[in-house]
């Protein structure tokens, strides 16, 4: 695995995907909240921030973001972000843009169909996985990539 790889667990999956059912037919986001250790994103908390959402929208309003600040006396930070879309799964140019997560290494995930479809079993096939580079862009992690970034446990 590479050092920015994301580990996260089979339960924290099944804790996204409950989340993302229960907010019904519009667009949600989740914040996959983690620390570092050895070298890999360990995922400690599935975090649903206040937000504004519509059909095919979100936005985590001000003071949304502010209480994301007890993270700093929690030793965690934003590994990853993870949205719905109503369809197809793809990193908007407002996703590119308004994405949370900024450092190098940062996996921004969009599930299509709001994840009516999405299973435990089905999720790394299901998600539209993004990676943020050095020069501040969004690359697409291909199928075989994925090990390297982003491992489901048991
Ligand atoms: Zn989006």
């Amino acid at each position: 695995m590479s050092s920015t790889s994301v580990q996260i667990s089979s339960a924290q999956i099944r804790e996204t995907i409950k989340l993302f059912r229960k907010a019904g037919l519009r667009e949600c986001v989740l914040l996959w909240l983690g620390r570092r250790e050895q070298g890999i994103q360990h995922i400690v908390e599935v975090y649903k921030p206040l937000q504004n959402t519509s059909i095919d929208y979100f936005e985590i309003p001000r003071n949304g973001m502010a209480a994301l600040d007890r993270l700093r006396t929690q030793a965690l930070y934003v590994v990853s972000q993870i949205h719905t879309h109503p369809l197809e799964a793809f990193h908007s140019s407002a996703d590119d843009k308004w994405a949370i997560v900024r450092h190098v290494g940062a996996l921004s995930i969009v599930l299509p169909n709001f994840a009516k479809s999405t299973t435990l079993k089905n999720f790394l096939r299901e998600a539209a996985v993004y990676q943020l580079d050095d020069a501040n862009s969004w690359n697409a992690v291909s199928s075989e990539q994925m090990a390297d970034h982003l491992r489901i446990t048991k």
